[in-house]
């Protein structure tokens, strides 16, 4: 799950990060009351105002501006709350139709008093799952694209593995701040960044943190200026206060609707959509189907209990997505016998109306009758009993399609 830039500097004060201070507004008849607040803890008349959307790259955007009083407040408010914002990374790129602001930051401006004496640096922490570490990921070229850094100049992107056991050791962060080029008290506001930043990484059960920039000021401080925050969805159930946070509008909408039957949904950009029972039948069953030259519409597990109302419930949200041109249903039998599964099915498909072909492949506890069942039920099901025959199925249906 996603953060949006507040609620993540939210979280990260909770552990001793130093951020840019900010306050969110949601509606423009609370903007003069946020600026105050805002102007009486920073003391100026500066202010910097946000777009909150799950994307970043907002400022190539227009979706943060600098204001120097509240006239220019209110001017840059106007126009970035409800705007349509696109940015390299908001769907389609700068050439789609952006993401709809429904809040911004009104925030500290942290690069004054002397612009040019703030230096921007790039820090991440992430997950190494081939090396079973964390890593923090880090650059002087901060406030740019770090994929094109990484590219363009590998050697000033560097990387600190972190035995998860361990923990983040002080010789490490001192190492960090060390290739940073930081001296002296930026050094030490350095080390204790990454301390207190890595404490929230493990502390929230994170999978991603992305700081772009760190700003080290003209007089040495050091704070989070943007941060992206990814939280491990299966770890959500020990954080209530975390999953509180989910901001649906940000969602896919299918996703949200999958997750109200407790079906896991994930979109992609194939035209098979796949229904299976099981996280690691349904990443074969996306191989089966790429093996046979299709992709998959969906990654979709409708879990242990595949019964008629979420296979229904999994078909809708299947033909939801216009790219659909086939459906491959893969159910292993186990507690749950498959004959149960194929009456879901049936009754599934009489319920709703599917204009796709249906390829069914059911094994386990009474996968024969099952199959029975559905090449007896009249519906212009197609069944299989092994997995590559049902690929090939899809294959051939999809072939008919296109001739
Ligand atoms: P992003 O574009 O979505 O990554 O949003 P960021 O939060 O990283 O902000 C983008 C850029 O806006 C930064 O790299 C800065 O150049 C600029 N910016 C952000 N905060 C301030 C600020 O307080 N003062 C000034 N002058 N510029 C800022
Ligand atoms: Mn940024």
């Amino acid at each position: 799950m996603n953060l949006h830039e507040y609620q993540g500097k939210e979280l990260l004060k909770k552990y001793g990060v130093t951020v840019q201070e900010g306050v969110v507004v949601d509606d423009l008849s609370k903007l003069e009351e946020a600026y105050h607040q805002l102007k009486d803890s920073t003391g100026t008349d500066f202010a910097v105002i946000k777009a909150q959307i799950h994307a970043g790259g907002r400022g190539k955007g227009g979706g943060v501006k600098l204001a120097k009083n509240f006239s220019e407040v209110e001017e840059h408010a106007n126009n970035i709350l409800g705007m349509m914002l696109k940015t390299p990374q908001t769907p389609g790129g700068m050439d789609g139709e952006g993401k709809l602001v429904r809040k911004i930051l009104l925030a500290e401006d942290v690069y004054a008093p002397d612009f040019d004496a703030n230096e921007e640096i790039y820090v991440s922490i992430l997950n190494d799952r081939e090396r079973k570490r964390n890593v923090i990921i880090y650059s002087t070229e901060g406030g740019m694209d770090i994929e094109t850094v990484a590219e363009e100049t590998p050697e000033k992107v560097f990387k600190e593995f972190i035995d998860p056991e361990l923990g983040l050791l002080p010789f490490q962060s001192r190492k960090i701040a060390f290739n940073l080029g930081l001296s002296g008290t930026a050094f030490k506001g350095m080390v204790k960044f990454l301390t207190s930043l890595y404490a929230a990484f493990t502390g929230t059960d994170s999978s991603m943190f992305e700081i772009n920039p760190v700003l080290k000021t003209g007089d040495d401080r050091i704070l989070a200026v943007d941060c992206k925050v990814s939280i491990d969805d299966n770890a959500l159930f020990r954080h209530k206060d975390i999953a509180a946070l989910r901001d649906e509008h940000e969602e896919d909408a299918m996703e949200v609707e999958a997750r109200k039957y407790g079906l896991s949904y994930v979109k992609l950009d194939g035209n098979v959509g796949c229904m299976v029972n099981g996280a690691g039948l349904a990443m074969a069953t996306m191989d089966m189907i790429k093996l046979y030259g299709g992709e998959p519409a969906n990654f979709l597990d409708v879990g242990g209990t595949a019964d008629a109302e979420r296979v229904e419930q999994a078909f809708k949200i299947i033909l939801n997505d216009p790219n659909v041109k086939a459906i491959l249903i893969n159910i292993f039998g186990g507690i749950v016998r498959c004959d149960r599964v194929a009456n879901g099915v049936i009754q599934a498909a009489k319920n709703i109306s599917i204009d796709v072909p249906v390829i069914v492949r059911l094994q386990g506890t009474n996968a024969d009758i099952a199959k029975k069942l559905i090449d007896e039920s009249g519906l212009k099901v197609q069944s299989a009993i092994m997995l590559q025959d049902a690929a090939e199925l899809v294959q051939k249906a999809l072939d008919g399609a296109e001739a």
